[in-house]
Protein backbone atom coordinates (compact mmCIF):
# COMPACT_ATOMS: atom_id res chain seq x y z
CA UNK A 1 0.00 0.00 0.00
CA UNK A 2 1.35 3.61 -0.70
CA UNK A 3 1.26 5.66 2.11
CA UNK A 4 1.04 9.17 2.10
CA UNK A 5 3.18 12.04 4.25
CA UNK A 6 1.60 14.91 4.07
CA UNK A 7 2.93 17.11 6.36
CA UNK A 8 6.37 17.49 8.00
CA UNK A 9 6.61 14.57 10.88
CA UNK A 10 10.18 13.51 12.65
CA UNK A 11 13.06 11.91 10.40
CA UNK A 12 12.88 8.81 10.84
CA UNK A 13 9.17 8.25 10.57
CA UNK A 14 9.21 7.55 6.97
CA UNK A 15 11.78 5.14 8.01
CA UNK A 16 9.51 3.28 10.65
CA UNK A 17 6.39 3.18 8.13
CA UNK A 18 8.26 1.35 5.42
CA UNK A 19 7.50 -1.56 6.84
CA UNK A 20 3.56 -1.20 6.58
CA UNK A 21 3.90 -0.46 2.46
CA UNK A 22 5.62 2.24 0.19
CA UNK A 23 5.98 5.60 1.77
CA UNK A 24 6.05 8.44 -0.14
CA UNK A 25 5.84 12.70 0.78
CA UNK A 26 5.12 13.15 -2.70
CA UNK A 27 1.49 15.00 -2.98
CA UNK A 28 1.38 13.93 -6.87
CA UNK A 29 0.89 10.71 -5.59
CA UNK A 30 -2.23 11.45 -3.50
CA UNK A 31 -4.50 9.61 -6.31
CA UNK A 32 -2.22 5.93 -5.22
CA UNK A 33 -2.22 6.93 -1.48
CA UNK A 34 -4.03 4.28 0.77
CA UNK A 35 -3.43 5.69 3.61
CA UNK A 36 -3.11 9.62 4.38
CA UNK A 37 -1.05 11.38 7.37
CA UNK A 38 -1.56 15.23 7.99
CA UNK A 39 -0.87 17.17 10.81
CA UNK A 40 -2.34 20.75 10.89
CA UNK A 41 -1.21 22.00 7.61
CA UNK A 42 -2.88 19.79 4.88
CA UNK A 43 -6.39 20.72 5.15
CA UNK A 44 -8.13 17.23 4.03
CA UNK A 45 -11.31 19.03 2.23
CA UNK A 46 -13.95 17.49 -0.31
CA UNK A 47 -11.92 18.25 -3.51
CA UNK A 48 -8.23 16.33 -1.52
CA UNK A 49 -10.74 13.57 -0.58
CA UNK A 50 -12.17 13.32 -4.36
CA UNK A 51 -8.16 13.48 -5.44
CA UNK A 52 -7.55 10.28 -3.50
CA UNK A 53 -9.88 7.70 -4.61
CA UNK A 54 -8.10 4.57 -3.34
CA UNK A 55 -7.65 6.38 0.07
CA UNK A 56 -8.90 4.27 3.19
CA UNK A 57 -7.61 5.87 6.38
CA UNK A 58 -6.54 9.43 7.17
CA UNK A 59 -4.62 10.44 10.24
CA UNK A 60 -3.91 13.24 12.06
CA UNK A 61 -0.88 13.60 14.08
CA UNK A 62 -2.58 16.14 16.62
CA UNK A 63 -5.13 16.36 18.46
CA UNK A 64 -8.96 16.42 16.71
CA UNK A 65 -10.27 16.03 13.39
CA UNK A 66 -11.14 19.90 12.97
CA UNK A 67 -9.09 19.88 9.68
CA UNK A 68 -10.36 16.92 8.14
CA UNK A 69 -14.10 17.03 6.12
CA UNK A 70 -14.68 14.19 8.32
CA UNK A 71 -18.22 13.53 7.25
CA UNK A 72 -17.70 13.41 3.45
CA UNK A 73 -14.23 11.04 4.17
CA UNK A 74 -16.58 9.01 6.22
CA UNK A 75 -19.48 9.06 3.01
CA UNK A 76 -16.78 7.58 1.05
CA UNK A 77 -16.01 4.61 3.46
CA UNK A 78 -12.59 6.67 4.46
CA UNK A 79 -11.73 5.96 8.18
CA UNK A 80 -10.50 8.99 10.22
CA UNK A 81 -8.14 8.95 13.10
CA UNK A 82 -5.81 11.31 15.54
CA UNK A 83 -3.41 10.99 18.35
CA UNK A 84 -4.81 12.59 20.70
CA UNK A 85 -2.86 11.22 23.46
CA UNK A 86 0.38 12.22 21.96
CA UNK A 87 0.62 16.06 22.30
CA UNK A 88 -0.91 17.36 26.10
CA UNK A 89 2.74 18.28 27.60
CA UNK A 90 3.81 19.84 24.88
CA UNK A 91 0.74 22.47 24.47
CA UNK A 92 0.54 22.32 27.95
CA UNK A 93 4.12 23.55 28.91
CA UNK A 94 3.97 26.31 25.90
CA UNK A 95 0.33 27.17 27.81
CA UNK A 96 2.40 27.57 30.72
CA UNK A 97 5.35 29.59 28.94
CA UNK A 98 2.60 32.18 27.66
CA UNK A 99 1.02 32.48 30.92
CA UNK A 100 4.11 33.20 32.93
CA UNK A 101 5.65 34.90 30.09
CA UNK A 102 3.01 38.23 30.21
CA UNK A 103 2.85 39.50 33.84
CA UNK A 104 7.06 38.97 33.92
CA UNK A 105 7.14 41.23 30.54
CA UNK A 106 9.45 38.82 29.25
CA UNK A 107 9.23 39.95 25.60
CA UNK A 108 8.78 43.57 26.23
CA UNK A 109 11.96 43.57 28.58
CA UNK A 110 14.14 41.55 25.89
CA UNK A 111 13.23 43.67 22.84
CA UNK A 112 13.93 47.20 25.10
CA UNK A 113 17.15 45.88 26.25
CA UNK A 114 18.45 45.19 22.93
CA UNK A 115 16.81 48.95 21.95
CA UNK A 116 19.01 50.21 24.96
CA UNK A 117 16.45 50.99 26.90
CA UNK A 118 16.26 50.34 30.59
CA UNK A 119 13.03 49.93 31.49
CA UNK A 120 13.59 49.05 35.31
CA UNK A 121 10.98 51.21 36.85
CA UNK A 122 8.37 50.73 33.77
CA UNK A 123 8.41 47.06 34.41
CA UNK A 124 6.76 45.97 37.34
CA UNK A 125 6.12 42.21 37.29
CA UNK A 126 3.06 40.55 39.20
CA UNK A 127 3.37 36.86 40.28
CA UNK A 128 1.61 33.66 39.46
CA UNK A 129 1.54 32.71 43.03
CA UNK A 130 -1.90 33.26 44.75
CA UNK A 131 -3.84 34.29 41.57
CA UNK A 132 -6.87 32.31 40.18
CA UNK A 133 -6.61 30.33 37.03
CA UNK A 134 -9.50 29.62 35.37
CA UNK A 135 -9.78 26.66 32.69
CA UNK A 136 -12.48 26.39 30.12
CA UNK A 137 -12.02 22.73 29.28
CA UNK A 138 -10.36 20.38 31.83
CA UNK A 139 -9.20 17.14 29.42
CA UNK A 140 -5.64 16.32 28.72
CA UNK A 141 -4.03 19.35 27.85
CA UNK A 142 -6.12 21.13 30.84
CA UNK A 143 -4.80 19.18 33.31
CA UNK A 144 -1.63 19.03 32.68
CA UNK A 145 -1.66 23.17 32.81
CA UNK A 146 -3.86 22.82 36.01
CA UNK A 147 -0.96 20.67 37.96
CA UNK A 148 1.80 23.28 36.61
CA UNK A 149 -0.15 26.34 37.66
CA UNK A 150 -1.03 24.44 41.26
CA UNK A 151 2.66 23.92 41.83
CA UNK A 152 3.23 27.59 41.21
CA UNK A 153 1.00 28.39 43.84
CA UNK A 154 -2.12 29.08 41.91
CA UNK A 155 -5.94 27.99 42.41
CA UNK A 156 -7.13 26.52 39.74
CA UNK A 157 -10.74 26.54 38.78
CA UNK A 158 -12.52 24.90 35.69
CA UNK A 159 -15.66 24.60 33.81
CA UNK A 160 -16.03 21.61 31.41
CA UNK A 161 -19.22 20.94 30.06
CA UNK A 162 -19.12 17.56 29.23
CA UNK A 163 -16.29 16.54 32.95
CA UNK A 164 -18.54 16.24 36.28
CA UNK A 165 -15.00 15.52 38.49
CA UNK A 166 -11.79 16.60 38.64
CA UNK A 167 -8.30 15.92 40.58
CA UNK A 168 -6.57 18.84 40.16
CA UNK A 169 -8.90 21.86 39.79
CA UNK A 170 -12.59 23.16 41.32
CA UNK A 171 -15.03 22.59 38.83
CA UNK A 172 -17.27 25.90 38.38
CA UNK A 173 -19.63 27.30 36.14
CA UNK A 174 -18.90 29.30 32.95
CA UNK A 175 -20.00 32.34 34.78
CA UNK A 176 -17.78 31.80 37.96
CA UNK A 177 -14.62 31.37 35.89
CA UNK A 178 -15.48 34.39 34.03
CA UNK A 179 -15.92 36.20 37.42
CA UNK A 180 -13.61 34.65 39.80
CA UNK A 181 -10.33 34.17 37.37
CA UNK A 182 -7.32 36.62 36.99
CA UNK A 183 -5.82 34.53 34.19
CA UNK A 184 -7.90 32.25 31.67
CA UNK A 185 -6.86 29.56 29.77
CA UNK A 186 -8.32 27.75 26.56
CA UNK A 187 -8.62 24.40 26.37
CA UNK A 188 -11.78 22.99 24.27
CA UNK A 189 -12.16 22.07 20.92
CA UNK A 190 -13.60 23.78 18.14
CA UNK A 191 -17.42 22.70 18.13
CA UNK A 192 -20.52 24.25 17.01
CA UNK A 193 -20.67 25.18 20.73
CA UNK A 194 -17.20 26.58 21.22
CA UNK A 195 -16.79 28.95 17.92
CA UNK A 196 -16.57 32.12 19.39
CA UNK A 197 -17.31 31.85 23.07
CA UNK A 198 -15.46 34.55 23.90
CA UNK A 199 -17.12 37.61 22.64
CA UNK A 200 -17.79 40.96 24.03
CA UNK A 201 -20.64 39.44 26.16
CA UNK A 202 -18.26 37.01 27.67
CA UNK A 203 -15.29 39.26 28.34
CA UNK A 204 -17.57 41.75 30.16
CA UNK A 205 -18.08 39.08 32.80
CA UNK A 206 -14.14 38.71 33.34
CA UNK A 207 -12.37 40.77 35.96
CA UNK A 208 -11.03 44.03 34.74
CA UNK A 209 -6.82 42.98 34.22
CA UNK A 210 -7.61 39.50 32.80
CA UNK A 211 -4.94 37.73 31.20
CA UNK A 212 -6.11 35.35 28.38
CA UNK A 213 -4.51 32.38 27.45
CA UNK A 214 -5.15 30.72 24.22
CA UNK A 215 -3.60 27.35 22.69
CA UNK A 216 -6.72 25.41 21.73
CA UNK A 217 -7.75 26.87 18.32
CA UNK A 218 -8.55 30.80 16.91
CA UNK A 219 -11.83 30.40 16.28
CA UNK A 220 -13.23 29.55 19.59
CA UNK A 221 -11.91 33.63 19.81
CA UNK A 222 -13.14 37.06 18.21
CA UNK A 223 -10.45 38.41 17.55
CA UNK A 224 -11.84 41.93 17.25
CA UNK A 225 -13.45 41.92 20.41
CA UNK A 226 -10.19 40.79 22.22
CA UNK A 227 -8.67 43.71 20.51
CA UNK A 228 -11.11 45.74 21.53
CA UNK A 229 -10.94 45.02 25.13
CA UNK A 230 -7.14 45.19 25.36
CA UNK A 231 -7.43 48.46 23.98
CA UNK A 232 -9.91 49.56 26.69
CA UNK A 233 -7.55 48.08 29.38
CA UNK A 234 -10.12 45.36 30.04
CA UNK A 235 -7.99 42.67 29.47
CA UNK A 236 -4.25 42.81 30.58
CA UNK A 237 -2.71 40.58 27.92
CA UNK A 238 -3.87 37.89 25.12
CA UNK A 239 -1.31 35.61 24.37
CA UNK A 240 -1.90 33.14 22.04
CA UNK A 241 -0.35 30.29 19.71
CA UNK A 242 -3.97 29.79 17.26
CA UNK A 243 -5.46 32.25 14.86
CA UNK A 244 -8.48 32.89 12.99
CA UNK A 245 -6.60 32.50 10.07
CA UNK A 246 -3.17 31.12 10.20
CA UNK A 247 -0.82 33.02 9.95
CA UNK A 248 -3.04 35.94 10.88
CA UNK A 249 -2.72 38.35 8.20
CA UNK A 250 -4.85 41.35 8.49
CA UNK A 251 -6.32 40.11 12.25
CA UNK A 252 -7.03 43.03 14.76
CA UNK A 253 -4.86 41.06 16.97
CA UNK A 254 -1.15 42.57 15.09
CA UNK A 255 -2.48 46.16 16.04
CA UNK A 256 -3.41 45.47 19.75
CA UNK A 257 -1.30 45.96 22.59
CA UNK A 258 -0.22 43.76 25.11
CA UNK A 259 -0.49 40.30 22.79
CA UNK A 260 2.29 37.83 22.74
CA UNK A 261 1.91 35.46 19.63
CA UNK A 262 3.75 31.80 18.54
CA UNK A 263 3.18 30.32 15.03
CA UNK A 264 0.90 27.56 16.23
CA UNK A 265 3.61 25.61 18.17
CA UNK A 266 2.28 23.99 20.93
CA UNK A 267 2.07 20.19 19.42
CA UNK A 268 6.04 21.77 17.86
CA UNK A 269 8.36 19.62 20.49
CA UNK A 270 11.01 17.47 19.45
CA UNK A 271 9.79 15.40 22.15
CA UNK A 272 6.18 15.22 20.59
CA UNK A 273 7.23 14.47 17.00
CA UNK A 274 8.58 11.41 18.72
CA UNK A 275 5.74 10.67 20.44
CA UNK A 276 3.58 11.11 17.03
CA UNK A 277 5.38 9.10 15.78
CA UNK A 278 4.51 6.47 18.00
CA UNK A 279 1.28 7.06 18.02
CA UNK A 280 1.15 6.26 14.30
CA UNK A 281 3.16 3.52 13.99
CA UNK A 282 0.76 1.82 16.59
CA UNK A 283 -2.54 2.74 14.63
CA UNK A 284 -0.86 1.22 11.41
CA UNK A 285 0.43 -1.73 12.52
CA UNK A 286 -3.53 -1.70 13.99
CA UNK A 287 -4.37 -0.86 11.04
CA UNK A 288 -2.20 -3.55 8.71
CA UNK A 289 -2.72 -6.16 10.88
CA UNK A 290 1.22 -6.33 10.41
P1 LIG B 1 -9.51 16.79 25.34
O1 LIG B 1 -10.56 16.19 24.46
O2 LIG B 1 -8.74 15.89 26.26
O3 LIG B 1 -10.16 17.95 26.24
C1 LIG B 1 -11.08 18.89 25.74
C2 LIG B 1 -12.08 19.19 26.84
O4 LIG B 1 -12.97 20.21 26.38
C3 LIG B 1 -12.95 17.97 27.19
O5 LIG B 1 -12.84 17.66 28.56
C4 LIG B 1 -14.35 18.40 26.80
O6 LIG B 1 -15.35 17.88 27.67
C5 LIG B 1 -14.26 19.92 26.90
N1 LIG B 1 -15.29 20.60 26.16
C6 LIG B 1 -15.84 20.27 24.97
N2 LIG B 1 -16.81 21.15 24.64
C7 LIG B 1 -16.86 22.07 25.64
C8 LIG B 1 -17.65 23.21 25.87
N3 LIG B 1 -18.61 23.59 25.02
N4 LIG B 1 -17.45 23.91 27.01
C9 LIG B 1 -16.51 23.50 27.91
N5 LIG B 1 -15.72 22.43 27.74
C10 LIG B 1 -15.91 21.71 26.61
O7 LIG B 1 -8.54 17.58 24.39
P2 LIG B 1 -7.06 18.12 24.72
O8 LIG B 1 -6.08 17.07 24.34
O9 LIG B 1 -7.01 18.70 26.08
O10 LIG B 1 -6.96 19.27 23.61
C11 LIG B 1 -7.79 20.43 23.68
C12 LIG B 1 -7.70 21.20 22.39
O11 LIG B 1 -6.39 21.76 22.25
C13 LIG B 1 -7.85 20.35 21.12
O12 LIG B 1 -9.20 20.11 20.80
C14 LIG B 1 -7.15 21.18 20.08
O13 LIG B 1 -8.08 22.04 19.46
C15 LIG B 1 -6.16 22.02 20.88
N6 LIG B 1 -4.77 21.68 20.56
C16 LIG B 1 -3.94 22.67 20.14
C17 LIG B 1 -2.60 22.39 19.84
C18 LIG B 1 -1.66 23.48 19.42
O14 LIG B 1 -0.73 23.19 18.67
N7 LIG B 1 -1.81 24.70 19.88
C19 LIG B 1 -2.14 21.08 19.94
C20 LIG B 1 -2.99 20.09 20.41
C21 LIG B 1 -4.30 20.41 20.72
Amino acid sequence: MVILLADAFAPDLPGRLATFGEVTSDMSRLGDAEVLIVRSKTKVDKAMIDAAPKCRYIIRGGVGVDTIDVEYAKSKGIAVDNTPEASSLAVAELAFALMIAMPNHLVRADNSMKEGKWLKKELERTELNGKTLGLIGIGRIGHELALRAKAFGMSVIAYDKYVTSSEVASLVSLDEVYAKSDYISLHTPLTDETRGMINAASIAKMKKGVYLINTCRGQVVVEQDIADALNSGKMAGYATDVYNKEPPEGSPLLKAPNVLMTPHLGASTEENLLRLGDSIVARLKKYSGK
